[in-house]
């Protein structure tokens, strides 16, 4: 091995242990932002010495790319409100998948014969890049409510998702054996993007998360494909780690849903109640001025954020109230579910942007057994996942979901809108319980009015 390529390959694998470290950094929510910039320095590092490696194209060239990338990346990222996060990160993974299907196409198109391993490894990184570049377009068009959202199903759906999986093999085997007929990488490439769509439809609801996870994992899969496809280490390296903590994700979401990762696939989220399940009980609305008398007595405060504190950015009035509350002697914790919000740790980040300090961020299973001892549960926008029919309705779409047990503290205080359903779009027997209170009205503006009745 030449100095030259020795250099080259140690930056390699110190980008790999950056990009190690970064996802170990990632995994906190304290040192989540060295992580992050770790890991993008290892990128940046990556690309610039493939780039210059290669010879693939001048410095002016590269240059001009970071800066255009650059700008783009920054901008998206700034725009992008939190509540539209996942669609950003649903993007990424599609932009991802499309990388690694323009490398495999760069393979079969190339002048140089390619290896039988190089074909398949190629085949793979075009198969599984393109599956992941429309899946992730359709996931985008749910989540942003530009297509449905429900779970699309049809008659012969799963006969014709066997009939393209076997077209694809087939499409596959002639490609690696007729390696000189191009028709057929571009019959691969229609075919794949074709299961990509049907991949996605049936998934809707609070299945949605999971696919995306999942998405980003094959992102990493298809990446790693074409590191193989180029023999480039660095990028075999790094797909492995895409992919990898993609499928623990997804793993661990499945699990906070209580759903296999193949009844997610192929069941459809059924985002209805059966009409036998009557939730009994009534609604009883409560004033903040009523509510207050409450919390001015309690000495225990559990708060349970959701997606409607994300809208209605209420974490740094909540933050005041808490410290209000610890002022008047009252222990104040908060209990987040692995799936609040619309993305992966959606809670923690609010939270940490108001300053909130991690110690006081419980996990469901830590607050659960100990929930009977709160005097008052404030459930801020949450709807889903304090959703008690997950206990009790068999039935229930969402029966089996390990839920945060907010009913039974001793009071709770929903704070909502309005009726409205949470993502799932189920009914929630939580707001007719003898225990609960609901305050309606946008939560930042319920908790700046519960704030100014204590300042006062
Ligand atoms: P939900 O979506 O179940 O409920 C949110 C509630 O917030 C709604 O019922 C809404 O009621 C209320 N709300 C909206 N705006 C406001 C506002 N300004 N002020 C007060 N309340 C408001 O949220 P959860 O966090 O409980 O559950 C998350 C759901 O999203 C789960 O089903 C999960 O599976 C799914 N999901 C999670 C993802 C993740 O990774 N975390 C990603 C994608 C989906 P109203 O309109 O009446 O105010």
């Amino acid at each position: 091995m030449s100095d030259y390529s020795l250099l080259i390959n140690f930056v390699y694998v110190l980008s790999a242990t950056l990009f190690i470290f970064g996802l170990k950094l990632l995994s906190h929510p304290l040192t989540a932002r060295k992580g992050n910039l770790l890991s993008a320095t290892a990128m940046l590092i990556a690309v610039i010495v493939t780039l210059l490696d290669k010879h693939i194209i001048s410095f002016e060239v590269i240059a001009a790319s970071v800066v255009v990338g650059s700008f783009i990346g920054v901008i998206a990222a700034k725009k992008v409100e939190m509540t539209s996060m996942p669609e950003l990160v649903s993007l990424f993974n599609g932009i991802g998948g499309l990388a690694s299907l323009a490398v495999a196409y760069a393979m079969f198109v190339g002048k140089e014969p390619l290896s039988t391993f190089n074909l398949i490894v190629s085949f793979l990184a075009l198969f599984i890049g393109a599956i992941t570049f429309s899946g992730s377009i359709v996931a985008w068009a749910k989540l942003s409510e530009r297509i449905v959202g429900r779970p699309i199903v049809f008659k012969g759906q799963v006969t014709t998702n066997i009939l393209l999986l076997a077209a694809i093999i087939a499409v596959g085997t002639l490609i690696v054996t007729q390696p000189n007929v191009s028709t057929w990488h571009y019959v691969a490439i229609a075919l794949s993007l074709i299961i990509g769509i049907m991949l996605v439809i049936p998934i809707g609801g609070a299945d949605m998360p999971v696919v995306i996870s999942l998405l980003n994992s094959y992102s990493g899969l298809a990446a790693c494909a074409a590191g193989f496809a180029i023999e480039n280490n660095l990028l075999i390296v790094a797909g492995a780690l895409v992919g990898a903590s993609g499928i623990i994700l997804t793993n661990i979401m499945c699990k906070a849903m209580n759903r296999s990762l193949v009844n997610v696939l192929t069941s459809g989220f059924q985002a209805v109640v059966s009409s036998d399940m009557k939730i009994e009980g009534e609604i009883k609305p409560l004033t903040p001025e009523d509510a207050f008398y409450v919390l001015e007595a309690s000495q225990s405060v559990l708060v349970i954020p959701g997606y409607g504190m994300a809208v209605a950015q209420a974490q740094h009035t909540m933050k005041e109230l808490q410290e209000l509350l610890e002022h008047n002697g009252a222990e104040v914790v908060y209990a987040i579910h692995p799936v609040a919000g619309r993305m992966p740790g959606h809670m923690n980040v609010l939270l940490a942007e108001a300053d909130v300090s991690y110690e006081q961020l419980y996990e469901m299973d830590e607050v659960n057994p100990r929930i009977e001892n709160f005097d008052v549960a404030i459930v801020i926008g949450a709807n889903d996942v304090v959703n008690p029919a997950a206990r009790e309705m068999a039935g229930s779409p969402i029966y089996g979901m390990p839920v945060i047990n907010a009913d039974l503290a001793k009071n709770v205080f929903v704070l909502k809108r309005g009726m409205a359903t949470g993502f799932a779009g189920v009914d929630n027997p939580l707001f007719f319980k003898d225990n609960c209170r609901m305050i309606f009205g946008d939560a930042k503006e319920t908790l700046g009015n519960l704030v100014r009745q204590f300042a006062d």
